[in-house]
């Protein structure tokens, strides 16, 4: 098993203190942002739930046959529930079904094959539809001994209340900015580098983690130097948008994009210091860059379905061109 960040070791000896003082919830809700590692959280706890002889450390022994039947995937007491392919339409669902949640009540009702615990993961749960939630309320309302249901959620709020009230929270949260920094250098990151990650990703250590290993900051900033250009008058709309469809990281470009005039509105309403975009703030007009944020958002959405997404982005550019009504 990897190393655990300690933003994810918090949540985890939670649970685990929980767990020894018996007030380990039969539900609980691993939530908080995404690329936290809620995951790898839920999968040591379902191991230690499952482990016959748990270690020193309160986790998974890793070696007895629950453990070892855990790890090959074929542990009898263990169900993982998340999105399946529609046999249909040979596509990925976007919910979770019924059915599932009706397996789950199933697998539930069983006796424990090995003797220990039945454990669910359930990821991501708030992909669960109306009617799947409706049926889990009735496996939440009539918790049985033994029986762990570990729900991943990015966006919990999406849950009905009446799910969230019968779960045990566990919060994820983005850690200080020296603990996440720590973090990324003891990974072999090189401090400057670390530094614009997380100064990029607004302190996330898993989003800085992922654009520090797939080379998204160099995007980033070619996404802000096309941006000043166009400012400036000194780049073409349709250019640009040709440059920016031309291979498959447009949504991400986007993403950086909405984020530039973000951090651009946050500068002209005094909340950040000026610094090195000074001269584009000076000529921003604050009412024109947040309706673009918006619109960079809806662009991003737009870009999946429309058959000229050439015009629509240099649309979206030549306004973002008027934002800087001033030059
Ligand atoms: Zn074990």
């Amino acid at each position: 098993m990897s190393v655990l960040a300690p933003w994810q070791q918090r949540p985890l000896q939670t649970a685990l203190a929980a767990l020894m003082a018996g007030r380990l919830g039969h539900a609980l809700l691993l939530g908080g942002a995404a690329r936290l590692g809620k995951r790898a959280v839920a999968d040591a706890l379902a191991a230690r739930l499952l482990c016959s002889t748990p270690g020193a450390d309160g986790l998974a022994c890793g070696h007895c046959r629950g453990c070892r039947l855990l790890a090959a995937g074929t542990h009898p007491d263990f169900l993982g529930i998340g999105l399946e392919v529609n046999e249909k339409t040979d596509k990925l669902r976007s919910e979770v079904t019924i059915d599932q949640v009706r397996r789950l009540g199933r697998q539930f009702a069983l006796t424990p094959q090995l003797g220990g615990a039945q454990v669910a993961v359930l990821d991501p749960a708030d992909a669960l539809n109306t009617s799947a939630c409706n049926a889990l309320l009735k496996t939440l309302e009539e918790p049985m001994p033994g029986r762990y249901l570990l729900m991943v959620s990015a966006h919990p709020a999406r849950l009905p209340a009446t799910i969230r009230s019968r779960c045990q929270r566990l919060e994820f949260r983005i850690p200080g900015r020296d603990e996440a920094r720590q973090w990324l250098l003891a990974a072999g990151h090189a401090a400057t580098q670390v530094d614009a990650a997380l100064e990029a990703a607004h302190g996330h250590p898993g989003l800085a983690a992922d654009w520090l290993a797939d080379g998204s900051l160099e995007l980033r900033r070619s996404v802000r130097a096309d941006l000043a250009a166009l400012a400036a008058g000194k780049a073409g709309a349709l250019d640009v948008a040709a440059r920016w469809l031309a291979d498959e990281r447009v949504e991400l470009r986007l993403s950086f994009a909405a984020d530039t005039a973000r951090d651009l509105c946050g500068r002209l309403a005094g909340a950040v210091p000026m610094g090195e975009a000074a001269a584009l703030t000076a000529r921003a007009d604050f009412t024109k860059l947040s309706a673009w944020f918006d619109a960079a958002n809806r662009t991003r959405d737009l870009l999946r379905t429309t058959v000229r997404a050439d015009l629509t982005l240099a649309g979206l550019l030549r306004d973002w061109r008027l934002a800087f009504a001033g030059t």
